[in-house]
């Protein structure tokens, strides 16, 4: 199969308003990615490792585009090769993940496009410009994402989307999915790349050495595949030392485990983990396989940011909370005990701090009180 020249002749000539392109990691998609082909309309390109699979995989698509460009993200010489098949579409939309950030700017350069980064929606709008040339009109988020801005630019854009937790509803239809050739320059350092005739203004890639995969307990919580969630239950009456280093134990535990600590709003609130692990309306939103809540109620501020985890697991001593009540399983204990004893299952060090610092869980009280 021959690369076509515009995916607007690819998708049988119709103009195309917008396309999304999306990054794959061994056919995993990044967080957002179906929110960013409901943005566009339907369209997307999906490139990457694992490129076929991410693409049958995308919520909400009419028309898919796949070439699997293999390990290790090239976004200099995929700009390069992605940018004439773009051309002719007014806006081009990629979820605001590190990938997406990382190949947007360059996308934008190869194509002259703008770009408008941290979106919180997009759309194209042809009537307003006195040219009748397309404008994107969009919102955009900042400070973080304490105020929202309408901007409008004249002629083509590439956006990237924050993942914001909208519901995207799965196609009535099965996708069109398509292979894409694409041809990109073999990969080399970025001397011998320009010695291998490119122009002197082509976009250089840097030689990938190793993929390594990210640090658990540091990575960006809107992708970790696995959550821990702490909220105030975890650390009742505890001071709040005490209480951040039950914090602390939850960040080891969670690595542990092969994912990352979150925590409510009352946690972040009170110092005892940082605000870039709040799970919520005004945090992060996340998209877990398993989330696991310790000492959670389940507001629905929190609970508005999480997504739709497979498997949710919610430590409680009350059961008729309503984390335990949406939860597939409820262990009704206390939450602080239960990590502990994770921990030392797991062979994470157990601090005394972690453990100390409240009055003891009712259990304990009650066998106190008999003795
Ligand atoms: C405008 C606005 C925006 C907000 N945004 C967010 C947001 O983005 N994210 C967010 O999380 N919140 C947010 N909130 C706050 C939210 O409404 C809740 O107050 C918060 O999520 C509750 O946190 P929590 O579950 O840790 O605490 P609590 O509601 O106090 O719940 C504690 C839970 O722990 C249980 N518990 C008590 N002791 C134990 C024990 N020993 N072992 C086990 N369980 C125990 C209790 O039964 C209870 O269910 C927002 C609020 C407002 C007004």
């Amino acid at each position: 199969m021959s690369t076509p020249d515009t995916l607007g002749q690819a998708s049988g000539g119709a103009p195309l308003a917008a396309v999304a392109v999306v990054v794959a990691r061994d056919g995993r998609l990044p967080h957002g990615a179906d929110e960013a082909v409901a943005e566009a309309g339907g369209a997307a390109v999906v490139v990457g490792s694992g490129a076929q699979v991410g693409a049958a995989a995308l919520a909400g698509a009419r028309h898919v585009w796949w070439s699997d460009t293999g390990d290790g993200l090239r976004p200099g010489a995929l700009a390069g090769a992605l940018s004439p098949l773009l051309e002719g579409v007014p806006m081009v939309v990629m979820p605001a993940s590190p990938d997406g950030r990382d190949l947007a700017p360059r996308l934008a350069a190869a194509g002259g496009r703008h770009l408008v980064a941290r979106a919180v929606r997009a759309e194209v709008v042809a009537d307003d410009h006195p040219d009748g040339a397309p404008v994107v009109r969009a919102t955009v988020s900042r400070l973080d994402d304490r105020v929202v801005v309408p901007v409008d630019v004249d002629g083509p854009a590439v956006v990237t989307l924050v993942p914001c937790g909208r519901s995207v509803a799965p196609a009535t239809t099965a996708p069109l999915v398509e292979h894409l050739p694409l041809a990109l320059p073999p990969a080399g350092p970025a001397d011998s790349q320009n010695r291998a005739g490119g122009p002197p203004d082509t976009i250089l890639d840097p030689q990938v050495v190793a993929i390594l995969e990210p640090d658990l307990h540091t990575m960006d919580l809107a992708d970790a595949t696995r959550v821990l969630a702490g909220g105030a239950g975890l650390v009742p009456g505890a001071d709040d030392r005490h209480a951040a280093a039950a914090f602390d134990l939850l960040v080891q535990v969670a690595a542990a485990l092969g994912g990352s600590a979150g925590a409510t709003r009352v946690a972040t609130d009170a110092g005892w983990i940082g605000y870039e692990r709040q799970i919520g309306t005004t945090g992060v939103t996340i998209d877990p396989d398993l989330y696991i809540a310790f000492g959670v109620s389940g507001a629905a501020q929190h609970v508005g940011g999480f997504g739709a985890p497979s498997h949710i697991v919610s430590v409680n001593t009350d059961a008729s909370s309503p984390m335990t009540a949406m939860a597939d399983l409820g262990l009704v204990t206390d939450a602080r005990e239960l990590l502990a004893e994770l921990a030392r299952r797991l062979g994470v060090v157990v601090p005394a701090a972690a453990s100390g610092g409240g009055p003891p869980p009712a259990d304990h009280r009650t066998e106190a009180a008999r003795g």
